[in-house]
């Protein structure tokens, strides 16, 4: 059973969010979907508001699945038993960061968890959760870059 997460805020999950899993679906038998829980952290939409989004995206897939998850991603994975961890990279400020984030997984699991870089579709970079806040924080129309 290859099951990946894919881990995130998702506030809220974007086309971009969409395209990834989407493309990551063929190698895939499984994608949990893992909305993480910081409570550092304010979001824009209610944790129940994000899972409807994204349920409501897959609803036709039954290889996805929509989780929440509080503490580190590496115990969640394990908990669910996913072997892949599932992350789109837009630009090189993602691609540092998310090395590090992936030496540092693959370190905590021993090995066990092994993470999948998708770059980002070109016409789909740009598009991000804190662009989305910002336009609909300022009443503008998000409905072009959700899914
Ligand atoms: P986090 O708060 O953990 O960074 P995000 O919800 O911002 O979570 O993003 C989850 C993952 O999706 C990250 O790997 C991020 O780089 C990726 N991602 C975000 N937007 C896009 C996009 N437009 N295209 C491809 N990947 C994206």
């Amino acid at each position: 059973m290859r099951r990946a997460i894919f881990p995130g805020s998702f506030d809220p999950f974007t086309i971009g969010h969409a395209d990834i899993v989407r493309r990551a679906l063929p190698l895939f038998d499984e994608i949990v979907i893992a909305v993480g829980i910081n409570y550092n952290k304010q979001s824009l939409f209610s944790l129940e508001e994000r899972i409807k989004m994204i349920e409501k995206a897959f609803a036709n897939e039954k290889k996805v699945r929509v989780q929440t998850y509080s503490g580190l991603t590496v115990d969640f994975a394990k908990q669910i038993e996913a072997r892949y961890l599932l992350r789109g990279v837009r630009s090189t400020i993602d691609f540092e960061y998310e090395k590090t984030m992936a030496d540092a997984n693959r370190e905590l699991s021993h090995g066990q968890l092994e993470t999948v870089l998708l770059y980002a579709s070109p016409q789909y970079a740009h598009v991000s959760s804190t662009l989305v806040r910002d336009l609909h924080s300022h009443q503008h129309d998000i409905t072009p870059y959700i899914p």
